[in-house]
């Protein structure tokens, strides 16, 4: 088991790799809080760990409301003690291109995937602090590192996330607090399934456009992203502080 007993708290594990990483985190040992927007989808989660024999709770909270994140936190420490690991994975797209943007949309995917990353970590690193431990694991994306069509905002918000990981690395290593950055390429979730459908005639199409890009010749799954996860999470990655890693079937250097 490598994660035996570990606390660890997934934002947006509701669906797609959140969830596939809340699922293998169990099966590792963890003790999961497991947080989305979505109730139904949450607890589905909780349930899915449940049948399996394994440990987990869910809490609503919106990721960008700063009152939400202090109470969740507040909670999954009286429930399951203190947080050994949190992973940042909440995160939603924006498409179009940057003039045809509402500010509206601008506002939404700037707040959820950086603010969301921000308040997480604001409300749970006082007591990594405190304990002199602590692990963290930011959502960025490949999208930080290679340009894309229509999609200026979202990646915006994923280079954002991969300069913050740097810094806050640099300013809670003293504290023995580790914080590193997942860039996955296109992975086969929800996520990916309806911007196929809001961005080409025929979803299909879309698909094989992005399949041509991959070195892999195929999209990854949410499992393969969750097995990356759980090399940062474990001390396998002990010498890992404010990486990047990658997981995009060959996207980034093919
Ligand atoms: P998904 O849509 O399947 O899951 C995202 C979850 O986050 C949903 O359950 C949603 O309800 C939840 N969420 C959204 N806003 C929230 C909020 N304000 N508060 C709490 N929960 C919220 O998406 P996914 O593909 O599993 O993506 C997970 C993360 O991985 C995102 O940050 C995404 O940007 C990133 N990512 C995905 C891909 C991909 O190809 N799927 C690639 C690179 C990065």
């Amino acid at each position: 088991m490598r994660l035996e007993k570990k606390v660890v708290l997934i934002t947006g594990s509701g669906s797609g790799i959140g969830r596939s990483t809340a699922k293998l985190f169990a099966a590792e040992g963890a003790k999961l809080i497991i947080n989305d927007l979505s109730k139904e989808d949450g607890e589905a989660t909780v349930q899915a760990i449940r049948e399996e024999g394994g440990e987990a709770i869910f809490i609503q909270a919106d990721v960008t409301k700063a009152d939400e994140v202090e109470a969740m936190i507040n909670e999954a420490t009286d429930k399951l003690g203190a947080i050994d690991v949190l992973f940042n994975n909440a995160g939603i797209s924006g498409v179009g291109p940057l003039h045809e943007l509402s500010e509206e949309l601008w506002d939404r995917v700037v707040n959820v995937n950086m603010k969301g990353v921000f308040l997480p970590s604001k409300y749970v690193l006082p007591q990594m602090i405190d304990r002199k431990q602590g692990n963290i694991i930011n959502m960025s994306s490949t999208i930080a590192e290679i340009g894309l069509m229509n999609r200026a905002v979202y990646a915006a918000t994923k280079g954002a996330v991969l300069a913050l990981t740097k810094s806050m690395q640099v300013d809670y290593a003293p504290y023995n607090i580790r914080v590193n950055a997942l860039l996955p390429g296109t992975i086969l979730t929800p996520f990916v399934e309806n911007y196929l459908k809001n961005s080409y005639d025929d979803p299909e199409e879309g698909l094989a456009t992005i399949r041509k890009r991959q070195l892999s010749g195929d999209l990854g799954r949410p499992e393969d992203v969750a097995r990356a996860a759980l090399f940062l999470a474990s001390d396998e990655s002990k010498f890992m502080m404010g990486s990047p890693l990658y997981i995009d079937g060959g996207v980034t250097f093919g």
